[in-house]
């Protein structure tokens, strides 16, 4: 295989984090631009860590933001399976010819010994990693000292000196610290990561290992097992971490925004969400801040990258995303903002106010909010709030008693005439230009902020916005008894 082939690994151990699409766009971008394939691989070798649904969420987000993979659990693939405990044959065979060279030893130690070995070591301030205390004996040797088990797990026996330095595509020459004799597989028969990773990603033809800036210190140790195992070691990339505004790196459990599926929940559109990735660490020729997944496939450029944390900075990805939305054609607009909607049908009335919405919406979620008044049919807006517009109780009833019989009069129910009604009635009666305005709207919307007055009310309708208006009188004429 000499195409380029490039593989996200997510381990499905929660709902998936905002760096797996992080990556999965860039692997995608490079295999899309030099024409190879892009490959979803589910690293589930943590039986204690994993978590039922969250492979279906990978697939379910990837999709989302539509990176689809060439290869995968879900559509095969020539050097399948593409899940890890689905793999384990060649996990254990790996293990076992290192044994047999002499490159990785099997251990007995049980936890209990390791902790208090570590404890010792500690306390001695000496560098902590295995002592080495089963290499060299059998099992029955081991068995005759204190603080073994019976089932081994298999650790590398790094030499004296490994190769530290490796180049990376991002990077450039990196260095990691002294590997320590790292369990490659465990006594339950599972790999632990570094043994699954470099199996599946030789025996994939990965060509390019891309993955988050905290594996480089795991690299050297990989780099002995190709050494061991005689492949050729892939080239590698470490992105840079997604950074908090405080530059610390993003959490699940600190920050809503690490969980991918925040962002869909949020409204965000897959197509900006995707921009803003883009824009993490990696910029455009142009300096261009919005541009197309396509545009990035174009100037893919390993070293158009800045391996500097990029601060994750919500504030922006509303603007892209505001910018995103005013861009939408008005039927794309509703069909996105679907469901966002408290309720069914209101298509016309929605019409109405799509261009409006679309200047003020940063996040599809705030729709809800923004036009819960056209989904029901009474508001019972309280006296408090009308009278909070400035008017007082007679006032108050007096001004909406006008609004609504100019209402009522009007032959159509289009913005314009309607704006023009509502403003003579103001206009006859002197009153505050303001306050009417504002309690004319609290009245018909039960809100003090909303789109124009006058395409609100021809959204809602003649009937809803007249019944609202004497509603709110009655409301009114009650609290003043
Ligand atoms: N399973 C690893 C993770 O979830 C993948 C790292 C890699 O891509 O090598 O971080």
């Amino acid at each position: 295989m000499s195409s380029v082939r490039v593989r996200v690994a997510p381990s499905p151990t929660g709902d998936p984090h905002v760096g797996t699409a992080y990556m999965s766009l860039f692997c995608l971008a490079f295999a899309r631009q030099q024409g190879g394939q892009f490959i979803l691989r589910i690293e589930d070798t943590d039986q204690a860590r994993y978590v039922e649904n969250s492979e279906q969420q990978i697939f379910d987000l990837l999709h989302w933001l539509s990176l689809d993979w060439d290869e995968g659990p879900d559509r095969g693939g020539p050097v399948g399976p593409y899940r890890q405990s689905e793999r384990l044959p060649l996990y254990q065979a790996a293990a076992h010819e290192l044994i047999q060279a002499g490159h990785a030893y099997e251990c007995w130690c049980t936890p209990e010994r390791l902790t208090a070995m570590r404890a010792e070591q500690q306390k001695a301030k000496m560098p902590t990693g295995y002592d080495r205390l089963c290499l060299g004996k059998t099992r029955e040797q081991r068995a005759a000292e204190p603080g073994s088990s019976d089932r081994a797990v298999v650790r590398m026996l790094v030499p004296e000196s490994p190769p530290l330095t490796f180049t990376d595509l991002i990077r450039g020459d990196t260095n990691a610290p002294v590997p320590d004799d790292q369990v490659i597989l465990k006594a339950d028969g599972f790999p632990t990561y570094h043994l699954g990773v470099v199996v599946d990603d030789h025996h994939m033809g990965i060509t390019h290992v891309t993955r988050g800036e905290e594996w480089i210190s795991s690299t050297p140790k990989h780099l002995l097992l190709y050494d061991w195992l005689g492949w050729d070691p892939p080239r590698f990339a470490h992105f840079p971490l997604l950074r908090n505004t405080d530059r610390s790196k993003i959490s699940k459990r600190k920050n809503p925004a690490a969980r991918l599926v925040w962002f869909k929940e949020q409204g965000y559109l897959p197509e900006a969400l995707l921009n803003f990735l883009a824009l993490m660490g990696w910029s455009m020729p142009d300096g261009r801040e919005i541009f197309t997944f396509q545009d990035v496939v174009e100037n893919f450029a390993w070293e158009r990258f800045s391996p500097v944390g990029p601060i994750f900075d919500v504030d922006k990805l509303d603007w892209l995303n505001g910018q995103y939305i005013q861009r939408l054609t008005d039927d794309e607009f509703l069909r996105r903002a679907r469901p966002f909607l408290p309720g069914e049908g209101q298509d016309a009335a929605l019409r109405r106010l799509t261009l409006p919405l679309k200047e003020r919406t940063k996040r599809l979620a705030e729709l809800g909010e923004q036009v819960d008044f056209l989904f029901v049919g009474n508001l019972d807006v309280p006296a408090d709030q009308l009278v909070k517009q400035g008017l007082d109780a007679p006032a108050a009833i007096a001004a909406l008693e006008a609004a609504e019989s100019a209402l009522e009069r009007l032959a159509g129910f289009e913005p314009a005439p309607i704006e023009q009604a509502l403003s003579d009635v103001c206009a006859e009666r002197s009153m505050n230009r303001r306050k009417f305005f504002m309690t004319v709207r609290v009245a018909v919307t039960g809100k003090t902020a909303t789109p124009p007055l006058h395409d609100t009310i021809a959204a809602i309708g003649r009937e809803r916005s007249v019944a609202r208006l004497r509603d709110a009188q009655s409301t009114l004429a009650q609290s003043s008894h």
